[in-house]
């Protein structure tokens, strides 16, 4: 028993105890039920409730409200039929290391404890993973848009050299290119450190591809203006449809041109752990010099969680370090260890993010992870031959690794139909039947599903379609 209010701790921790396990119970339950609990919006009053209170309520109050109030309300992309945008569905084994991370509360930006060595296991295990050498370093962080930011400011450090960190990029003009589908978070990412996004050029794209010989001639007017090319960004995934850029292909004129090859994977890169009908999709991922992907997508790690790596470790120290008297490093005792990830990113202070990923990895090994990602790939051809099966759906592009876009009548004209993709994807997420999202093809907009899901089965994506059949019916009768 503690009353003394000053201190924090539960008064009763028998209390705290039974409550606790009872949400415990409650939380299993709900993900060892999930198929029945898909997306649904939250009632004004909830939310309105969700206003802090004036004064505390104590913790077992707060763990019914938990329970009541918010579990309810998640974005259901732990629901089978769950495809919308790119979002990963969920582990229990991230229960278990949530619990144990947030009773730690370690403070992972450096110093000597376990997280520490945790994180660095995980980053090693990714390394090896890509193909990366041993000299190579890696962080992780809240997501690909992050690490995108942390791989090019290494990489703006290799052009400008060590003076950009005291005098910025004094006036020089570097400029970067992607292909026309890059994700807003290179854009983002360009934006923020100060080369503004008029200098990210869109090279045009050849079956779903950079077309690389425009790169090539990007590249040469660039530097007939005067410009600095510094890097390219290749695509392993894209959102809109899942293409691979050919990172064999594109790593050899990066080297050629004295450009830094950043890989945007934030989902793509994964494919790696799948079976070899698609892992061969990100061949070449292992001569880039930097990698950006999330665990949190198709390694079905619980939010946030994405990743850098660095090809060479001492750029991206040198890209970070910063010391002052209050960090300084200890020959041993907790203030000892190295490296402090503080020297290789943004975050100083930062959580166990890596515990949930090391607990994944342990529980269910890579290949069982793989195999999932397969058994998602193998999901997306499925649904790509239904729609190719029926008499007016039709594919945006072909089904290459785990997307599927298509329109539901292809006999409309293009207006009507971006009309009716779009009331279709309402309504299936509004009933509960299945989350599809929208993305504009060649002008029309299209029902897209990105299978990042381990729950999801065929007689999942059987139900899926005929709802979309029977959504488009009631819709154009209507
Ligand atoms: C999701 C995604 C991103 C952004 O990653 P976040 O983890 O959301 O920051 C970047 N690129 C691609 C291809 C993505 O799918």
């Amino acid at each position: 028993m503690n009353p003394d209010p000053r201190h924090l701790d539960p008064s009763d921790w028998a209390e705290f105890r039974a409550s606790a396990h009872q949400l415990l119970d409650i939380c299993i339950d709900r993900l060892a039920n999930a198929e029945a609990f898909p997306w649904k919006s939250v009632p004004v009053d909830i939310r309105e409730g969700y206003a802090i209170a004036e004064t505390g309520m104590g913790e077992t109050e707060v763990a019914k409200l938990l329970a009541r109030d918010v579990l309810p309300y998640a974005t259901g992309n732990t629901h089978p039929r769950f495809f919308g945008w790119v979002h990963g569905t969920g582990l229990a084994s991230g229960i278990l290391s949530e619990i144990v991370a947030a009773t730690m509360n370690s403070n992972c930006g450096g110093r000597d404890h376990g997280l520490v060595y945790v994180e660095r296991a995980v980053v090693d295990w990714a390394a090896k993973l890509f193909g990366f050498p041993e000299t190579s370093s890696g962080l992780l962080v809240a997501g690909t848009s992050q690490a995108t930011v942390i791989a090019l400011s290494v990489a703006r450090l290799r052009a400008l050299g060590a003076g950009v960190r005291k005098q910025g990029q004094a006036g020089r003009w570097l400029t970067a290119y992607a292909s026309q589908s890059v994700h807003s978070a290179t854009s983002k990412a360009i934006e923020l450190l100060g080369i503004g996004r008029e200098n990210l050029r869109l090279v045009p794209e050849k079956n779903g591809c950079m077309d690389l010989p425009a790169l090539q001639e990007l590249v040469a007017a660039d530097r007939e203006m005067g410009a600095q090319p510094f890097a390219v960004v290749g695509t392993a995934g894209s959102v809109d449809f899942g293409c691979f850029d050919d990172l064999k292909a594109l790593s050899r004129i990066a080297r050629a041109e004295n450009l830094w090859l950043h890989v945007d994977g934030a989902f793509g890169a994964w494919i790696r752990l799948a079976d070899q009908r698609w892992s061969g999709l990100a061949d070449g991922i292992e001569d880039a010099d930097s990698i950006a992907c999330d665990f949190h997508k198709w390694m079905y790690v619980p939010y946030d969680c994405g990743m850098v790596l660095i090809r060479d470790g001492a750029e991206h120290r040198a890209a970070f370090e910063t010391r002052p008297s209050y960090l300084a490093a200890q020959s041993s005792g907790l203030g000892g260890g190295d490296p402090w990830y503080c020297d290789y990113g943004i975050d100083l202070s930062r959580g166990g993010r890596a515990l949930k990923v090391w607990a994944a990895l342990q529980s269910y090994g890579p290949e069982r992870i793989g195999s999932a990602i397969t058994h998602n790939c193998e999901l997306a051809a499925y649904m790509g031959s239904i729609v190719e099966s029926h008499p007016t759906m039709k594919l945006a592009r072909p089904v290459v690794s785990n997307l599927c876009v298509f329109t539901a009548n292809a006999t409309l004209a293009r207006e009507n139909q971006s009309k009716l993709n779009a009331a279709i994807a309402q309504a299936l997420q509004n009933s509960g039947a299945a989350v599809f999202s929208t993305t504009n093809a060649d002008g029309t907009v299209c029902l897209r599903a990105a299978i990042t899901n381990h729950r999801t089965t065929a007689k999942d994506i059987d139900f899926t379609m005929r709802a979309v059949r029977d959504a488009a019916e009631t819709l154009l009768t209507t």
